[in-house]
This record gives structure tokens, sequence and C-alpha cells, in this order.
């Protein structure tokens, strides 16, 4: 007997269809001998209505607000899905984060799981239950309901996974695994058979959704066995691990694109030491989290320095360099998107980026920012030519 965590996201348990079919999937595994915790995300869009629901009444809803909100969405699922699982005659309990507890550090909307309690979970499953546990949430130290972020489910399922020291994490979704490319924009990408937990982590990073990438992190500190299955059909889905046997050499094991970036400028900076720690300590302090970075050579004792942050983080980022820098011109984009690729073996093989590069002169494509490491290239582009550049890169690396 083993323990064995399912995941199941919005669309798998949008209606009662969907609920009545991952309720089977739960119990044949459940049958297998296994205990079973389960995860769930809000059915469909209900986490996207909310927020609608929430910029109805504030554009700023304060962020404590927006967290008890949100987390309604998993409370319902939990609770239908225990329900749809003892209407086919076995036994299960709904838990949300504070039942287990689940405790979370305080940075509402972006919150880090800190600790999990097994006892709750294991009194549980030693009376043979299968436990649903609210996705997305933890408790902070005050008593309130944080969430991890958006995709924040898959995090859940993992941290119950490595608490419980479980033999298999599976998320179940609406696409049978890890594709080179996201399948709605590519629809010949690739099914991987495997990836590796640092591959992965950048590809969920980097924009492709499949995956929350703290999910990812975290399966790769706690050794979690980590599979991403389709619960719309039964096929062989993708196994995340840490080493990967490769079969035949590929480039770069997939592109990503994220089109939740912004562009910030600031222009005519003095040219001097300290001017970055500065700027990007105050950002720092603030958890604005800063990626592709740009200066441009100092001339007339001044330079200019680019960067791109989260779409989320763009209001306070502004508010904030409008208070520190007065008087300097400082310019926004929001029409931008990152498009990256991701692959170990790019290290030793010279020419990946000109390959990349290569596949967006011929689109056409202008390139504002670049960014490279080991293991992946990242382009900052106008947002109106983002799936072009997916589907052209993609194109370019995978055609057979
Ligand atoms: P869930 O609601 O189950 O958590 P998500 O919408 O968060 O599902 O993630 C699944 C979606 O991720 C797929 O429908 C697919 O469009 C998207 N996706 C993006 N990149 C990839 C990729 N490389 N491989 C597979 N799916 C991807
Ligand atoms: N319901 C949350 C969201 O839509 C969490 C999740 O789906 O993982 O982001
Ligand atoms: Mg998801």
């Amino acid at each position: 007997m083993g323990t064995i965590v399912q995941k199941f996201g919005g669309s798998s348990v949008a209606d009662k269809e969907g609920l009545f079919r991952v309720a089977r999937i739960i119990t044949r595994t459940y049958d297998q001998g296994n205990n079973v915790v389960v995860v769930v995300s809000a059915q469909g869009d209900t986490t996207d209505d909310l927020i609608e629901k929430a910029r109805e009444i504030t554009s700023s809803p304060s962020r404590r607000e927006m967290d008890m909100l949100l987390t309604t969405g998993e409370q319902i699922s939990c609770s239908l899905l225990a329900m749809t699982i003892q209407e086919l005659g076995y036994p299960s309990i709904s838990l949300t984060a504070w039942q287990i507890p689940i405790s979370s550090d305080s940075n509402y909307s972006n919150a880090r799981i800190k600790k999990i309690s097994a006892e709750r979970l294991n009194r549980e499953l030693d009376q043979r239950k299968i436990v649903v546990v609210a996705g997305f949430q933890g408790i902070n130290k005050y008593d309130d309901i944080a969430t991890l972020g958006r995709g924040g489910s898959d995090t859940t399922a993992v941290a119950l996974a490595a608490t419980l020291k479980a033999d298999l994490c599976q998320i179940f979704t609406d696409v049978d695994g890890v594709y080179t490319a996201d399948p709605r924009i590519v629809p010949n990408a690739k099914k991987l058979p495997e990836i590796s937990y640092d591959e992965m982590l950048e590809l969920a990073t980097l924009g492709a959704q499949v995956l929350h990438n703290r999910s990812v992190e975290m399966a790769k500190k706690y050794n979690v066995n980590l599979e991403v299955v389709s619960s719309f059909r039964d096929l062989p889905g993708t196994t995340v691990k840490e080493e990967v046997i490769v079969m035949e050499k590929m480039l770069i094991s997939g592109v990503a694109k994220d089109d939740h970036v912004a562009r910030i400028s600031l222009i005519g900076l003095p040219d001097v030491p300290g001017i970055a720690f500065k700027l990007f300590g105050l950002l720092g302090k603030k958890n604005i989290n800063v990626d592709l970075i740009l200066q441009s050579v100092g001339r007339d004792g001044t330079k200019d320095i680019s960067f791109t942050v989260s779409s989320d983080n763009l209001e306070d980022a502004m508010q904030l360099l409008k208070e520190k820098y007065p008087d300097k011109t400082i310019e926004f984009n929001d029409n931008v998107s990152k498009v990256s690729i991701v692959g170990g073996g790019m290290q030793s093989n010279a020419g990946v980026a000109a390959k990349m590069f290569e596949a967006l002169y011929n689109a056409g494509i202008n390139i504002n920012m670049i960014s490279t490491s080991d293991i992946k290239i990242s382009v900052l582009i106008d947002r109106e030519y983002s799936k072009q550049a997916v589907q052209c890169i993609h194109e370019m690396f995978f055609h057979d």
C-alpha cells in the first residue's frame, strides 16, 4: 500500500460530470489499496470570476481581502468533490488550510508554505478516508488566509506529498503531459515522456502554466516523484525527475511565453557607481522581482536602465520610482511579452541563440531585450507577436 497525492485543476472539476469523472479516478486509486490525498482547484473560471467581482468594486482591493475572496473557490470545489466521492460509496472528508493546518508566510497573493502538519491528515487516512484538500491556500501568523499565487494548487499538492513522504504526486490537468510548447499555441508540439526538475522549473517560471513553478522547486528539494497526466484521457503523462535519460539529443526541451510582463525604463540616470544597486535594492525591499535588465553604455555622464517586472507589480513599481526619482523620465511599456527557450543541451551547443534569433528575424519580429543563462534564452518582444514567436521558434527547433 502506498500514499498517492492527486491534484485536479479547475477545468477537471468544472461541473458535475467532471466531479464524477475525477471521483472515479480517485476511487480507482483507493481501490488499489492506496492512501489517497486529493488537492483541488476552484471549479472552471471561478477564480477569474471572483477577481472580476472585486474589480467591479475597486481597482486596488486590499490583498488580504482578495485572498479571503479567492479561497472561497477552493472551499466550494473540495466540499463538492468529497460529496461526490461519498456518493460513489467511499469515505471522504474535505479540509481547508486551517483545519490541517497548512501554515504560510504573510505575503498575501503570493504566500509561501512554511509548514504542514501531518497529524490530522494521518488521522483521517488511518480511518481509510479519502482526504480532499483545498488547494492554493495557507494560514499565516495572524490566522488569516493567504493564497499561494495563481496556479498555486500544484504547490499545495507537492507540499502535501513531501510532508506525507508520498510515493507519487500526480497533477491531473486538461493536457496529457508537458509538451515542447503550449499545445494550444503549437498544435504539433511534442509530448515529453520525462523532463528534469531544472528544465521544468525554468519552463514553468518562464510561462508554461502547466505546473506552478514553486511546485517544481519543492519537488526538486524534497525529491517528490512528480507526474503530469490528463484527467480526461487515460494516457501516459510526463514524469518530472532529477535525471532524465536522453534517448535522442534535443537542443532544447521547450518554448514558453509570458504575456504577464511589463518593461520600465529610467532615462538619464547619473553614470556613477551604485546606481543599479540603489535602484534594484529599492525594488527588492518592496518584494518586486526584476527580470531582464538592460543598461545603456554611459554617454555625457548619464545612462539609461530598462528592466522588466511582472505586470502585477507595474503599478507599485512605477509609484515607487516616481517618488524616488521625481526629476527623471520614467517610461513603461505593458505591451510586451517574454518568449524563452529552455534546455540543458544548450550549454554545450554554440549557435542555439543564433537559431532562435534567426527564427524571429525570418518572421520579421524585433527583439527589444535579451537575456541568457546556461539553460535558457529569453527575449522581450511586442506582445502582438508573442504567439507567432513561439510558433516560429518551435518550428525552427522541432521541425522533423
Ligand atoms: P489546471 O487548471 O489543471 O491547473 P492550467 O490551465 O493551469 O491547468 O495548465 C494547463 C494548461 O497549461 C494547458 O491547457 C496548456 O494550454 C498550458 N500549457 C502551457 N505550456 C504548456 C506546455 N509546455 N505543456 C503543456 N501544457 C502547457
Ligand atoms: N484557483 C487558483 C487559480 O486559478 C489556483 C489554481 O488553480 O491552482 O489560480
Ligand atoms: Mg494550473
